[in-house]
C-alpha cells in the first residue's frame, strides 16, 4: 500500500506529493466565514472539505494546528475599498444594533451550524478585531519594505511594484497581469486615491458611518478584508506554513492579495500547498439570494431551512448527516449539485452504510478461518480506500469501496455468502477500518433514527416546544431560556419562524 498523500495544489496547477515544512506537523489555515449573517450552504460545504482534510491528516498521524478565522470587521459590501461599507457595520447600522451584536450572534449561528455538521473547532479561531495590533505592524512592514503607500490616511498596496519584484500577482487565480489591470479600471473612477486600479486598501481611513474604527500611525480607521487572514497565519503558523484552504471564489481577489501582502511584508510565499474548494449548486444553478426578476423566488436555502424541512424548494427535511454524506459523494474540487432526488439518494445510502457498519459489528469469524478466500479482495479494497483518501482526499472514490465492502457484509449477514470465507484477522480488520473511516475520517455521526423511541422524543418535544410557547406569551423569559439552554446542552436547536417552532437534533 502506498502511503503518501498527493494534494493538488492550486497555485501549480499540479498534484504534489505532500511533505510538510516540520516533520509530524502539519500548519493548516481556512478562511472562515464573515459573519453578518446566516452561514451560506455553500460555505458549509467548503468547511466540511477542510474537516475531512483536518480530520485525515489527523488520522495519518500529523500533528495538525487548524487555524480558521471569523472575519468580523473589513469585509466591504461588493469587494471594492473606497466608498463601500463593511458589511458588519452596514447590518449593525440597519438593525440599530452593536456591531458586536451582530458579530455574536453570527458566530454562534455558525459554530451551532459546524456542530450539527460534526465538523471539528479549529484549534485556534482568531477573529480580525482581536488582531489589530499584528494588522498595523504588518502595514507598517509592507509600508517600511516600499510596498505600500499612503493617501489621505489610508493605505494601498503598490501592486504594480510587487508585478515587477516578484511577478507572481494572478498567478494563483490565473488571470493575466493585464486583465487585473483592465478589470478594476471601472472602479477606478471611486478610486482616485489609488495610483493604480488594481493596488488595494490595506488600511482604510474611517467616516464617520464606519462604527468599528481604531487608531493607526496613518488614521482612525479599520484594515482591509485580506489583510487579517496574512497576519493571522503568519501570527500562529509563521511566515511560511503548510496549507492554505478556502472557496475556490476566494481565490482572487482575497488570496492573490494575501500573497502579495505577505511578499510584501515577510519576503516570501507564505504557504506550500493551496487547495480550494469547489462551488455548491442548487438545482443546477448557483445559488443567490437576489430573486429572479421572472419568477419572484430566490435560488438559495440557508443550512437550518435544510434541515428542518422549512423551505419550499425540498419536498422534505434532510439531516445534517445527510447533508455531510451528500458532500462526501463528490469531490470537494468538483461542483456539486443540491437537488431532492440527489438527497433521498444520500439519505438512502447514509442509512446504508450505517446499517452495515451495525451489522459488522456483529458479525462472527469461524474460529477455523485463518486466511480465507474473501481476505484478498477485502484487504484489497481497504487498501484501495486509502490510496483514495491519498490520492488528493477522493472521498466518493474511498466511499465507493465501502459500499463495495458492505455488500460483502450485508451478504455474510443475510447468509448468502458463508462466513468462513473471511479469516479472523481480516473481519477485525474491516471491523477497525469501517470504524475508523465512517466516524473519524468522514465524520459521520449515527443518526438516531426514530421508530417507537422517535415518536416518543416528538411527543417530548412538542410538549416542551408548548410549555415554552406559553412561558414566551406571558413574557417569562426566563423559562423561555432556560428551555433553550437545556436543550441546546443536548445539542437541540430550536427554531422559531411563522409556522411555528421546530427542533433538530445534532450530535
Ligand atoms: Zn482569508
Amino acid at each position: 500500500m502506498n502511503n503518501e498523500l498527493y494534494i493538488y495544489n492550486s497555485f501549480t496547477r499540479e498534484r504534489e506529493k505532500f511533505e510538510p515544512l516540520h516533520e509530524g506537523h502539519v500548519g493548516l489555515y481556512v478562511c472562515g466565514p464573515t459573519v453578518y449573517s446566516d452561514v451560506h450552504l455553500g460555505n458549509c460545504r467548503t468547511f466540511v472539505s477542510f474537516d475531512i482534510v483536518y480530520r485525515y491528516l489527523t488520522y495519518l498521524g500529523y500533528k495538525v494546528r487548524y487555524v480558521r478565522n471569523i472575519t468580523d470587521v473589513g469585509h466591504l459590501e461588493g469587494d471594492i475599498d473606497s466608498d463601500a461599507e463593511d458589511k458588519i457595520s452596514k447590518k449593525a447600522r440597519l438593525e440599530q444594533l452593536e456591531p458586536m451584536e451582530i458579530v455574536h450572534k453570527y458566530t454562534l449561528g455558525f459554530r451551532d451550524i459546524m456542530h450539527l455538521l460534526n465538523a471539528l473547532p479549529p484549534n485556534i479561531e482568531p477573529t480580525a478585531t482581536g488582531h489589530i495590533i499584528e494588522q498595523i505592524e504588518m502595514v507598517s512592514k509592507i509600508l517600511e519594505n516600499g510596498f505600500g503607500y499612503i493617501k489621505n490616511g489610508s493605505v494601498y498596496f503598490d501592486t504594480p511594484k510587487f508585478v515587477k519584484e516578484y511577478g507572481v500577482y494572478g498567478k494563483l487565480s490565473g488571470k493575466q497581469i493585464e486583465e487585473l489591470f483592465t478589470e478594476t479600471r471601472e472602479a477606478l473612477k471611486k478610486q482616485d486615491e489609488k495610483n493604480h486600479p488594481s493596488d488595494f486598501a490595506i488600511w482604510i481611513k474611517a467616516d464617520e458611518r464606519h462604527l468599528m474604527r481604531w487608531p493607526s500611525p496613518w488614521s482612525v480607521g479599520f484594515p482591509g478584508w485580506h489583510l487579517e487572514c496574512s497576519a493571522m497565519s503568519t501570527k500562529y503558523l509563521g511566515a511560511q506554513f503548510d496549507i492554505h484552504g478556502g472557496g475556490m471564489d476566494l481565490q482572487f481577489p482575497h488570496h492573490e492579495n494575501e500573497i502579495a501582502q505577505n511578499y510584501g511584508a515577510c519576503g516570501s510565499m507564505p504557504v506550500r500547498y493551496w487547495m480550494h474548494g469547489n462551488m455548491l449548486l442548487l438545482n443546477g444553478r448557483k445559488m443567490s439570494k437576489t430573486p429572479d426578476p421572472i419568477t419572484g423566488k430566490s435560488n438559495s436555502i440557508l443550512p437550518l431551512e435544510l434541515f428542518t424541512g422549512q423551505n419550499e424548494i425540498f419536498s422534505k427535511a434532510y439531516s445534517p448527516m445527510t447533508m455531510r454524506f451528500f458532500m462526501l459523494q463528490c469531490h470537494y474540487r468538483s461542483t456539486l449539485d443540491l437537488t431532492d432526488a440527489a438527497l433521498l439518494a444520500a439519505e438512502k445510502g447514509y442509512r446504508r452504510l450505517m446499517d452495515a457498519y451495525k451489522a459488522l459489528q456483529q458479525l462472527q469469524a469461524p474460529a477455523n478461518a485463518e486466511a480465507a478466500q474473501l481476505d484478498q479482495e477485502i484487504n484489497g479494497l481497504i487498501d484501495q480506500a486509502f490510496e483514495d483518501m491519498n490520492d488528493d482526499f477522493n472521498t466518493p472514490k474511498a466511499l465507493s469501496r465501502l459500499f463495495e465492502l458492505v455488500a460483502t457484509i450485508n451478504g455474510i449477514k443475510d447468509g448468502h455468502l458463508p462466513a468462513d470465507r473471511v479469516s479472523a484477522a481480516t473481519l477485525q480488520r474491516l471491523k477497525e477500518v469501517f470504524q475508523h473511516f465512517i466516524f473519524d475520517i468522514f465524520g459521520l455521526l449515527d443518526e438516531h433514527d426514530g421508530g417507537q423511541d422517535g415518536q416518543t422524543v416528538d411527543g417530548l418535544m412538542q410538549l416542551i416546544i408548548n410549555i415554552r410557547k406559553e412561558a414566551r406569551e406571558r413574557k417569562d423569559w426566563g423559562t423561555s431560556d432556560q428551555i433553550r439552554d437545556a436543550l441546546k446542552d443536548l445539542q437541540i436547536q430550536l427554531k422559531d419562524s411563522k409556522e411555528g417552532t421546530s427542533w433538530v437534533k445534532g450530535s
